[in-house]
């Protein structure tokens, strides 16, 4: 390794109440769960790297979500200033990955070409698509592209040493996951590749799905990409914040 390793940091702002058969393909349980909602910073001595932005207040309680706090307070209680964040990753364009990057004036945005492609293609008038998407989102990623402040990853891409973006699509067309270099050994951040641990651990696709074999697709992806399966930090399993390790009220670590 020639660069130092990254913690991984897992930051709460929202949650709420769900069941199993929303959530799980297959499920007739409807059992009660819970689901978190994260944002994630990478940080180590030289570079700073946040994964996804989280929604809103304002957008998140217009869809029933119960607000924590905004993403940035969060990131604040780890010493992060949004305003001096130069890389974002996005995951994917759901409303809960991809509002408030107001707060990031400084940053380069990375998404899939993929991802670009579809929600801003034919298919979004379908309401399968469009109800996980706030337009004004994917018309902020639009300007960004315009004013260079986009990078359009085809596959994988380096964003700084130890961090890599990788196209696995499955849960929308061109979702990407993000390994990282931790001390612990290679781990994945699989954001909506996994909401939850059991999609993983028991290849149990989620509900919301853009194409089913390639969801599957995407957990063989992660399973080679991690150096060994704890490694792997699902995108809204409130788990997360029992199985890493604990840094402050909702915030928790990994590497
Ligand atoms: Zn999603």
């Amino acid at each position: 390794m020639t660069h130092s390793p990254y913690t991984i940091y897992a930051v709460q702002y929202a949650r709420r109440e769900t069941t199993s058969t929303e959530l799980f393909y297959g499920d007739y349980h409807d059992t009660p769960m819970k689901m978190a909602y994260f944002v994630w910073a990478l940080v180590s001595d030289q570079h700073t790297v946040v994964v996804d932005l989280g929604f809103t207040e304002e957008v998140g309680t217009g869809r029933g979500r119960e607000f924590m706090r905004c993403p940035s307070v969060g990131l604040a209680e780890l010493g992060i200033d949004c305003a001096s964040v130069s890389h974002v990753v996005v995951s994917h364009m759901h409303y809960d990955h991809v509002g408030n990057y107001d707060l990031f004036p400084n940053a380069t945005f990375y998404l899939q070409e993929d991802e670009m492609r579809f929600y801003t293609g034919k298919y979004v008038r379908h309401a399968a698509f469009r109800r996980s998407i706030e337009v004004d989102d994917v018309v902020a990623m639009v300007r960004y592209n315009y004013e260079g402040r986009l990078t359009l990853v085809d596959g994988v891409r380096e964003i700084v040493p130890g961090v890599h973006a990788h196209r696995v699509g499955g849960h929308t067309a061109g979702l990407q996951i993000v390994t990282v270099q931790t001390a612990l050994g290679r781990a994945v951040l699989a954001t909506d590749a996994s909401h939850y641990y059991h999609n993983i651990e028991k290849d149990v696709p989620f509900m919301v799905l853009h194409d089913l074999p390639g969801m599957y697709d995407s957990f063989e992806r992660m399973r080679e990409l991690a150096d060994k399966p704890e490694l792997i930090v699902p995108g809204h399993d409130p788990l997360v914040l029992e199985r890493l390790k604990p840094v402050a009220d909702g915030i928790v670590s990994l590497g």
